[in-house]
């Protein structure tokens, strides 16, 4: 091999962000990806703060922004007492040069990737390729995919496996997804009803606990995104029925004519982390190494951290000269992160928003008033919700 050459299974947002920002440093990229036409299904809709000024690098933020909505606040409501708590994020003005949430859907995110990428004459994004197996040695290492039914093998210097959370290369590495999957699946509707006109100084991010049913409604550009947990004895077709997914939306706020939804997923959520991130000359990024539920959206935008972080030191190994056991620091900084913020947050605002004892739902939200009134402590707060805490931690790991 000749110039160096990066493989990539998986063309979400974290194998597209890895490959912008190795082909813009001048190494060739082979990105598979098992879809043989981009997806645009609602999955991730938040992009927090330091993901907005990562994706600056590449003037992608001002795009993003164009077709998303700027959220200043965040609120902490509760289905009987209404509001809680609301956050200003302009309190961490000075911490990022994006004091705000942006509310875009992550396809929006991928098809800029895509644009930019069609316009560098050393990336191939190979479509309809799927990743089966993943062997190495000593110098380089060789993806085996499948396309058009037919096995082609694929040589390069590092393989990034970004194939979400079935990831085929941690599979075929024989790599322990350690963690749970929850009981519950979660219920995401979508629906052109305009909930802001009905419940009073709505933000465009808002957490709803209760005891029974909890909710989060978020605001993309064109609709509301509503998102339930599912009662452990309904199974998948009683869930998707329309008659139970207009009960749930008339619990929330009753109105005289049925709600029009424009999507609706159900889906398994896990916590889970990968038992390695990095094997030789293959590493895991994004839902391929890390996934967790979705209440405070960090899935997506901890890939894309890591999608930054690892991609920069391959550019310093495979230009610069750097020592591959760089990667080795890219595992310690990216799956600490995974666990001790990213898995530990979001399962921590899964179980206050659904906590039925009445005292510690009281003390929770008392706690959530008392720092919704401190400035300092809403800056506390908003540095860790917006993953700014988490990335400083990645820094400091050696
Ligand atoms: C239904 C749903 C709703 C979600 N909602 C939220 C949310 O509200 N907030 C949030 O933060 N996160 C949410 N997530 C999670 C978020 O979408 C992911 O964290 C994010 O997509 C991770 O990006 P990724 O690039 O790692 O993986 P993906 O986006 O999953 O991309 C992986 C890519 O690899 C491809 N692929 C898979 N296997 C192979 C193979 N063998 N060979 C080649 N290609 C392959 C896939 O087709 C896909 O294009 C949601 C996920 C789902 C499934």
């Amino acid at each position: 091999m000749n110039s160096p050459h990066v493989l990539i299974s998986g063309a979400g947002p974290v194998g597209l962000v890895s490959a912008l920002t190795l082909a813009t440093a001048g190494i060739s990229v082979t990105v598979f990806e098992r879809h043989t036409k981009p997806q645009d299904d609602l999955r991730a809709s938040t992009f927090h703060p330091p993901t907005l000024d990562m994706l600056a690098r590449f003037g992608l933020t001002d795009e993003l922004v164009a077709q998303g909505l700027v959220a200043r606040y965040t609120q902490q409501r509760d289905r009987k007492e209404g509001l809680i708590a609301e956050f200003d994020m302009s309190l961490l003005e000075g911490e990022t040069q994006h004091p705000f949430r942006l509310q875009c859907e992550q396809w929006k995110l991928n098809t800029l990737l895509l644009d930019r990428l069609a316009l560098l004459p050393h990336v191939k994004i190979v479509l309809g390729a799927e990743m089966q197996t993943v062997t190495q040695d000593a110098q380089s290492v060789t993806a085996n995919v499948k396309i058009d039914g037919h096995m082609t093998a694929f040589t390069g210097n590092y393989l990034i496996g970004a194939d979400g959370a079935s990831s085929a290369v941690r599979q075929s590495l024989g790599i322990e997804f350690e963690g749970f999957t929850y009981p519950e699946r979660f219920l995401s509707v979508s629906t052109d009803f305009e909930y802001a006109d009905h419940l009073p100084k709505l933000s465009y991010v808002n957490y709803v606990s209760d005891p029974e049913e909890w909710c989060v409604l978020l605001r993309v550009p064109t609709l509301w995104r509503v998102l339930f947990p599912t009662r452990l004895e309904e199974t998948d077709e009683e869930v998707m029925t329309d008659e139970s997914i207009q009960t749930r939306l008339q619990n929330l706020l009753p109105k005289d004519t049925p709600y029009n939804t424009v999507h609706r997923t159900l889906y398994k959520v896990h916590q889970r982390v990968a038992k390695e991130f990095r094997r030789g000359r293959v590493v895991l990024a994004g839902d391929a190494a890390h996934i967790n539920n979705p209440i405070g959206g960090m899935g997506m935008n901890g890939g894309v951290q890591d999608a930054f972080n690892l991609s920069d030191k391959l550019v310093d190994i495979l230009i610069s000269g750097a020592s591959p056991d760089l990667l080795d620091r890219y595992e310690r900084q990216r799956r600490s992160v995974a666990i001790e913020y990213i898995n530990a947050n979001t399962a921590r605002n899964k179980k206050n928003i659904e906590e039925r004892d009445p005292d510690t739902r009281r003390k929770t939200q008392n706690e959530l008033r008392a720092i919704a009134a401190s400035p300092a402590a809403s800056k506390d707060y908003l540095r860790k919700t917006s993953m700014i805490d988490a990335l400083e931690r990645a820094e400091s790991i050696l």
